[in-house]
C-alpha cells in the first residue's frame, strides 16, 4: 500500500479505537464515495499532443458537500490523493465546517507548462469532472501547484456548463468573486495555531525560535504572521535551498527577494543550510509547510524542537510520530494546524451564496475565532482523554462524521 495512506489510515485506527467504532463502521468511513479518474490531453504550444491524467476523489459527504484542494504536481496518484480526500473529511469536521472531504489533481509539473498550456488543462479538466462537482456536491479549491489564476480559469470553465456559479470553486481572485484574507488563511492559520500552542505552554511567542520548511503559499504567509508577533524565524529551506540567521531571518525583506530571486536560497546576510539540518536545528518550533513524508523514523530522532505544526498535510510518518511522542516532542496535526484555508474558503463560498462582501478585518477575525476554538475543544480533550493532540484531532473529526453517518442513516 502507497505510505501515505498506510500511515493515515494508522493514526485513523488509534481514533477510531478510542471511539469504538465498529469495524463495519470503520470500513464504511474509510470507503470513498466515488473515485475520479480522467484524461486530460492538450495541445501543447510547440503543437503536440500531452495527454496528463486527473484526479477527484470524493471520500465524504455526510456533513455536507465535499470540499478540498486541486494539486498539480507529478507526484500525485490516486492513493495519494485518495488519503488527502480523506484528511479533509476530519479537517473540516474538526473546524466544525458544513462540508465534507474530497481532493484532486494532475499529475503533472506545472512549471514545464507555460500559462496558455496549465489554462488548457484546467479546463480540459473542467470539461471532464463538470457534471460530478458544485457549490451544492463537491467544491475545488487551490493546493500545491494551483493559485487563485487556475481557480478563475475553473469557474470560468464549470460557467460554460451551468451558468454563473461562482461558488463552485474557492481560492478565486479576489476581484473575481474571491474572498479578502483567503490566499493568507493557510499560514495565518498555522500562526495562530502556533501562538496558541506556546500560550498554552507558557512560552512567549516573542523571541521563540523557529524553523520553517517551504515559502509556498502556507510557508510565506506563516512566517509573515510569526515575524509579525515578534517571533525569529532563525530557519529556511525551499526548492532552491537553504538559510539560516541565528538573530532571526528578515521575512518582509526575505518576501520581496524570493519573488525576484525565485527562492529563499542566497538571501544576503543568511549561512546557508541543507533540509536535513533544518529540521535538526536546535530551535523552539519546527514547521514543516511543504510535502508530506519528510519525517520519518531515520531523522526524527534528531529532532531538537519542542513543538511541530504541521503546516503541510501528512508532514510526519507514523513511526516518527512515535519517536517525537517518546521525545515529548508535541506535535499540532495538520487537520488542525491547516485548517485555516478550507476555512475562509467557506466564507467564500458563504459570501459567493449570499451575494454580500466581506471585509478582510470581518474575514480574519472569524478565521482567529474558529482556529482558536478548534484548537482549544481539540487541547481539552487531548487532556480529557490523556492522549496526544494528533489523537485527538481524530476524535474530534472522525467522532463527528461518525454521528452524523449514525444519525443521517445510509
Ligand atoms: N488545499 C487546502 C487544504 O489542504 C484547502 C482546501 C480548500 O480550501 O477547500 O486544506
Amino acid at each position: 500500500m502507497h505510505d501515505s495512506l498506510t500511515s493515515q489510515q494508522a493514526y485513523f485506527h488509534q481514533a477510531a479505537d478510542i471511539l469504538n467504532l465498529s469495524q463495519n463502521m470503520r470500513v464504511l468511513l474509510l470507503t470513498p464515495q466515488r473515485e475520479i479518474k480522467v484524461q486530460v490531453a492538450i495541445e501543447r504550444d510547440n503543437g503536440e499532443i500531452a495527454t496528463y491524467v486527473g484526479y477527484r476523489v470524493q471520500h465524504d459527504k455526510s456533513r455536507g458537500p465535499m470540499k478540498g484542494g486541486l494539486r498539480y504536481h507529478p507526484a500525485v496518484d490516486a492513493a495519494e490523493v485518495l488519503t488527502l480526500a480523506t484528511l479533509m473529511t476530519w479537517k473540516t469536521a474538526v473546524v466544525n465546517l458544513p462540508y465534507g472531504g474530497a481532493k484532486g489533481g494532475i499529475s503533472v509539473d506545472p512549471r514545464t507548462l507555460s500559462a496558455g498550456e496549465l489554462e488548457r488543462i484546467t479546463r480540459k479538466f473542467v470539461d471532464e469532472i463538470h457534471d460530478m462537482v458544485g457549490p451544492d456536491k463537491d467544491i475545488p479549491a487551490p493546493d500545491m501547484g494551483t493559485n487563485a489564476q487556475v481557480m478563475a480559469w475553473f469557474n470560468n470553465q464549470y460557467e460554460k456548463f451551468h451558468g454563473h456559479q461562482p461558488a463552485c470553486v474557492t481560492g478565486k481572485p479576489v476581484e473575481l468573486h474571491g474572498s479578502e484574507g483567503r490566499e493568507e488563511a493557510t499560514g495565518r492559520g498555522v500562526g495562530t495555531i502556533t501562538a496558541a500552542t506556546l500560550a498554552e505552554h507558557r512560552q512567549p511567542i516573542k523571541g521563540a525560535k523557529i524553523a520553517l520548511q517551504g515559502f509556498g503559499n502556507v510557508g510565506s504567509f506563516a512566517a509573515r504572521y510569526l515575524y509579525e508577533q515578534r517571533a525569529k524565524i532563525v530557519g529556511l529551506t525551499d526548492m532552491t535551498g537553504g538559510i539560516w540567521n541565528p538573530e532571526g531571518i528578515a521575512i518582509p525583506e526575505l518576501l520581496d527577494y524570493a519573488k525576484t530571486a525565485g527562492g529563499v536560497a542566497d538571501f544576503p546576510g543568511c549561512d546557508s543550510l541543507t533540509n536535513e539540518e533544518l529540521l535538526a536545528a536546535d530551535v523552539d518550533v519546527l514547521i514543516p509547510a511543504a510535502l508530506g513524508g519528510v519525517l520519518t523514523a531515520a531523522n526524527a530522532k534528531s529532532v531538537r524542537a519542542k513543538y511541530l505544526i504541521e503546516a503541510a498535510n501528512g508532514p510526519v510518518m507514523p513511526d516518527a510520530d512515535e519517536i517525537l511522542l517518546a521525545k515529548n516532542v508535541v506535535v499540532v496535526p495538520d487537520i488542525l494546524a491547516n485548517a485555516g484555508g478550507v476555512t475562509v474558503s467557506y466564507f467564500e463560498w458563504v459570501q459567493n451564496r449570499q451575494h454580500f462582501k466581506w471585509d478582510l478585518t470581518h474575514v480574519r477575525s472569524q478565521l482567529d475565532k474558529i482556529m482558536a476554538d478548534s484548537f482549544q475543544r481539540v487541547w481539552q480533550l487531548a487532556q480529557e482523554k490523556k492522549v496526544p493532540l494528533r489523537t485527538a484531532a481524530y476524535v474530534l473529526g472522525i467522532g463527528r462524521v461518525a454521528r452524523a453517518t449514525t444519525l443521517g442513516g445510509i
